[in-house]
């Protein structure tokens, strides 16, 4: 095994034991097909639906700005450089921590090790990650059944209702036996919500009486504690476990950090191999993750700010098409709805398209990807690729749009 874990009560060191290893070739950019455009259902939204506009950047005089997924960020200088050396210590506030190369894996491998036994049942969001996009891995893999609650607008949950759905009459044969309750933060369909330290705190308690563990999906818990601005360990204090996603926002190439007590590592290293995710030469992924953590968290306040610029402009764009809520917007991503006649995968379709006139009225051609997303609305996502200078072509991109398609439509009457 090239990545060991070791603790201590305050930190979690990773340290690798594999040193330099030559890159020898750039990462490639990522499949530009991962485009969906044209479906607005939730399990749409992955579909591998070739996009119908152009393919990025084939002329020089277009520019394209990429708001489909905080996941097509791509690694800079620092992180190549360190991926070609590699000697790694992060720091976290949990006992111990493991290298796993998605943040599906990483919360399987959690269900599997608070799951431990066959009927057993975790609780999860109705609108979450775990239940909606990793292919019912907990049941098809871990054997581990799930009950839902209702996702409130801010990605928490009413705290009745989930009392309600707890079982702890195990020992009558009808019921599976509750051993774990999942919390997403920030929460992705709800449009990068944070949840609030009180609800965790709350979520923790009713936990504890229960005997319950508590895992946190923090795909994007580093925007949560940008948002909130406190430290990661702040949020992570009312978990037991949490999964946290390097090559989002933070954009390395690969990989999630999965932390916990030291017997929960321990564990998860069994599954982690189980699962194929024993990788061989994890050094140089690892060190592009801390550069990721070391580096890149400061400037997620960067990718808010640009959403919050981008959100704006949506509500003062003339002609009014559009509706966002500005208070939910308070991490990396904008969700928001047209009026009724501009469906979403056309207003996304024009976006990524070079239309007529365009390059005359704009002075550049513009593509602006993003995806039709959960309850016909649109969802763009910031990430370290995307400057304040591409928001602002999103913009002038978006009123372009706007307007052109208020012409067409005064013109049809
Ligand atoms: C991206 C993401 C994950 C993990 O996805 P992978 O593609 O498996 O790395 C998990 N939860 C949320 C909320 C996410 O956004």
């Amino acid at each position: 095994m090239s990545l060991k874990t070791f603790s201590s009560r305050v930190l979690f060191k990773v340290v690798l034991s594999r040193g330099l290893v030559a890159w020898s070739k750039p990462l490639g950019p990522r499949d530009a097909a991962a485009a969906a455009v044209g479906c607005s259902s939730v399990r749409g939204y992955h579909n591998l639906k070739k996009p119908t506009y152009r393919g990025p950047g084939r002329a020089a005089h277009i520019r394209v700005v990429d708001l489909r997924s905080d996941a097509m960020s791509q690694p800079g200088p620092a992180m190549r450089q360190a991926m070609a050396k590699a000697k790694l210590t992060l720091f976290f506030k949990m006992e111990a921590a493991l290298f796993v190369p998605s943040g599906s894996m990483g919360n399987l491998i959690a269900v599997m090790v608070h799951c431990r036994e066959r009927g057993d049942e975790m609780i999860v969001g109705d609108l979450c990650h775990m239940h909606i996009y990793e292919q019912g891995g907990s049941a098809q893999i871990a054997g581990v059944h799930s009950t839902t609650v209702t996702t409130l607008p801010d990605g928490s949950f009413d705290l009745e209702e989930l009392e309600s759905k707890l079982v702890h009459n195990y020992l009558d044969p009808y019921y599976p036996r509750t051993r774990l309750i999942c919390l997403e933060n920030t929460h992705n369909i709800r449009g990068g919500r944070v949840l609030p330290l009180t609800f965790l705190q709350e979520v923790r308690a009713l936990a504890d009486r229960y005997g319950l563990s508590v895992h946190m999906d923090g795909a994007r818990v580093m925007n949560a504690a940008v948002a909130q601005r406190v430290a990661p360990s702040t949020i992570l204090q009312h978990t037991h476990t949490v999964s946290l996603c390097l090559s989002k926002g933070l954009g390395a190439p690969v990989g999630t950090v999965l932390a916990g007590p030291r017997d929960f590592i321990s564990k998860a290293v069994r599954c982690r191999k189980a699962l194929g995710g024993g990788m061989r030469q994890v050094g140089i992924l690892a060190a592009a993750g801390k550069v990721a953590l070391l580096e890149m968290v400061e400037r997620l306040e960067e990718d808010h700010r640009n959403a919050k610029t981008f959100a704006q402009a949506l509500l003062d764009c003339d002609p009014p098409l559009f509706a966002v809520d500005m208070a939910a917007v308070e991490t990396n991503i904008v969700r928001f709805h047209l009026q009724p006649s501009f469906s979403p995968s056309e207003f996304c379709d024009r976006m990524g398209q070079v239309g007529e006139g365009e390059e005359a009225a704009l002075g550049q051609g513009i593509q602006v990807l993003m995806f039709p997303y959960f309850g016909n609305s649109v969802r763009a996502v910031w990430h370290l690729g995307i400057s304040p200078e591409d928001t602002q072509l999103a913009i002038r991109k978006m009123q372009f749009v706007a307007s052109q398609f208020m012409e067409e439509k005064v013109r049809a009457q």
